[in-house]
């Protein structure tokens, strides 16, 4: 509506599709004249998601990006921040700030939250979601549409198929290609009469009332240092897992300790899914059914993935995993050539001396690995208060301090990528599939972990900051994702997981999202 307004008196600002969105100073205080039933800050796929579902039920949206319609380093620049802890990936590279957000660049692998991911363990303090899976199912194929995911029946190559197993196949979905956002929903967001988007806006400050009980509206500042105040009577932040901690912890104007960060519980629990190589392997190619898929190239999909039964959970204490089975360039080594006991000395005396895999391929050619696979464990991280995502000290061209984070991972992260090596071996050496090998920094017991120089570390996943649960005391939204204490704040995206499970978090982001509509539909429908 504000769009075809718009273009009505400012037609230069409309040449092409791209400019219905409003972007100069002029365009966006316009704009801002009004008031609006939701405005929604961030569009990934947590912000879009909910755009677009209550612009469809006819409430009046604006939606704010800090960001333009393409990568500009102005707009990254916020995004920079420390690492305080476990090595982890720079602030601004593991996120995106621009329209799209980080779907940008994600990989697309899709799953849902099982229902004992919900469930608190005993051996798990802080587990238990104040919701439960029955709550996000009914949104399930609306996200498999949001997403496009599609299902592929991944291979058993360790053919774990009955009850007594500890382990489980696990099919993963794909959105494949990945989604981007930006290219799919950015026509129908510039064509809905319900949303008005503006670009290089960003949220800068919360403003609250007197009592600290409501948001009265966001200050927005462009990157010319033109401010403007945006109101309307719910506003939802959907900033990413660890900007959206940061954003209520710089909101410190009117509240020292920032916005919902009562319990001091604002930024903590920084959660991330520990992603190593756990073991190499060789095949015992006369026992082995290797499917048509395990020979594809390396990386292609579906690969064979493992999760633990819950009992083996809590048989051992462990978090929950995603054991990935990756073939190498062995795999393509002739198996009738040498016999499985002569490539098994080969693997026990010489993998460690590899130094890379392409050192496995001489310049003829010929593939000289001694091993034919890798696992790589992708893993919930257990929820610790001490892994934080906080305020350091320099401050960003808005004047906030920027953030930093302290990723720490525990003695039970460790063991569960340590079980998950040492249940596939076990399975394969039961069947006499093959033989596995863990890397000495496993089978250590100190916090050693390898560095992003040689390995994957994490998922790019960032959960947890914004904690759901029943109480104030142990949370900082509740299970319709609102602020404790805040009645019109909400939040959006992973930063609400009270637990991470293994697979990643975009599906449930989506399926949130969807659910928090239909909570602003009652909620605004009542007045
Ligand atoms: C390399 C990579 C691969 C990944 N692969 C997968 C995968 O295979 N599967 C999966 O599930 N997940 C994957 N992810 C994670 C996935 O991208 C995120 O889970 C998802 O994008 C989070 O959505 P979001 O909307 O919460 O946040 P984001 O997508 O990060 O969006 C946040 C938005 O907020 C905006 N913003 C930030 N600050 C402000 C401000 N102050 N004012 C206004 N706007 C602001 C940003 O510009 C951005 O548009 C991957 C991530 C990376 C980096």
């Amino acid at each position: 509506m504000v769009v075809c307004y718009a273009r009505r008196i400012w037609p230069k600002f409309f040449r092409d599709g791209a400019d219905m969105l409003f972007r100069s100073h002029e365009d966006k205080a316009s704009a801002l004249k009004q008031s609006y039933d939701i405005c929604i800050s961030g569009t990934g796929p947590a912000g879009i998601t909910l755009a677009l579902k209550l612009a469809a039920r006819k409430h009046r949206v604006l939606l704010l990006e800090a960001g333009d319609l393409h990568f500009d380093p102005r707009s990254n620049d916020v995004y920079k921040g420390t690492n305080s802890g476990q090595d982890y990936f720079a602030c601004n590279v593991s996120r995106q700030r621009f329209f799209g957000g980080t779907s940008n660049h994600w990989g697309g692998m899709c799953h849902a939250l099982e229902a004992r991911d919900f469930a608190q363990r005993s051996y798990v303090p802080h587990s238990g979601w104040p919701i439960e899976k029955a709550d996000l199912d009914p949104y399930r194929q609306e996200t498999i549409g949001i997403l496009d995911v599609k299902f592929l029946p991944a291979p058993d190559y360790l053919g774990v198929q009955h009850q007594d197993a500890h382990l489980q196949k696990l099919d993963f979905g794909y959105s494949d290609p990945p989604t981007r956002f930006k290219n799919k929903y950015l026509r129908a967001i510039e064509a809905s009469e319900n949303i008005t988007a503006l670009l290089n806006a960003n949220v800068v400050d919360i403003v609250l009332t007197e009592d600290g009980g409501r948001i009265k509206a966001l200050q927005v500042s462009d990157y010319e240092g033109n401010t403007l105040t945006a109101r309307a009577t719910c506003f939802s932040i959907c900033h990413g897992g660890i900007e959206n901690a940061r954003t209520l912890l710089n909101a410190n104007r009117q509240i020292a300790t920032g916005i919902g960060n009562g319990a001091d519980l604002v930024g903590r629990f920084f959660m991330e899914h520990p992603h190593f190589v756990v073991a190499t392997a060789i095949i015992n190619h006369e026992n082995a059914k290797i499917s048509p898929y395990t020979r594809a190239k390396p990386g292609s999909l579906p690969v064979a993935y493992y999760e633990p039964r819950r009992d083996f959970q809590d048989l051992r204490g462990i978090l929950s995993f995603g054991a990935r089975f990756i073939p190498t360039s062995g795999f393509y080594s002739n198996p009738d050539k040498y016999s499985f006991k002569r490539r098994l000395r080969r693997f026990v005396c010489e993998s460690d001396a590899l130094l890379s895999l392409s050192e496995a391929v001489d310049s003829d050619g010929h593939v000289n690995c001694p091993y034919d696979m890798v696992f790589r464990t992708a893993a919930e991280q257990k929820p610790n208060p001490a892994s934080r995502v906080s305020l350091g000290e320099e401050v960003d061209q808005f004047g906030l301090r920027r953030v930093d984070v302290s990723w720490q991972l525990s003695e039970q992260d460790k063991n569960t990528l340590r079980q998950s090596a040492l249940e596939v071996g076990r399975v394969m050496a039961q069947k006499d599939l093959g033989r596995v090998k863990l890397p000495e920094w496993l089978l250590d017991t100190s916090l050693s972990f390898p560095d992003t120089h040689h390995d994957e570390v994490a998922g790019f996943h960032h959960m947890g900051t914004t904690r759901m649960a029943s109480s104030s005391k142990e949370g900082v939204v509740d299970e319709n994702l609102r602020v404790f204490g805040v009645d019109n704040l909400y939040i959006g995206g992973s930063s609400v997981f009270p637990t991470s499970s293994h697979v990643n978090p975009t599906f449930t982001i989506v399926q949130l999202s969807l659910r928090l509509a239909d909570h602003l539909d009652r909620r605004l429908h009542l007045g």
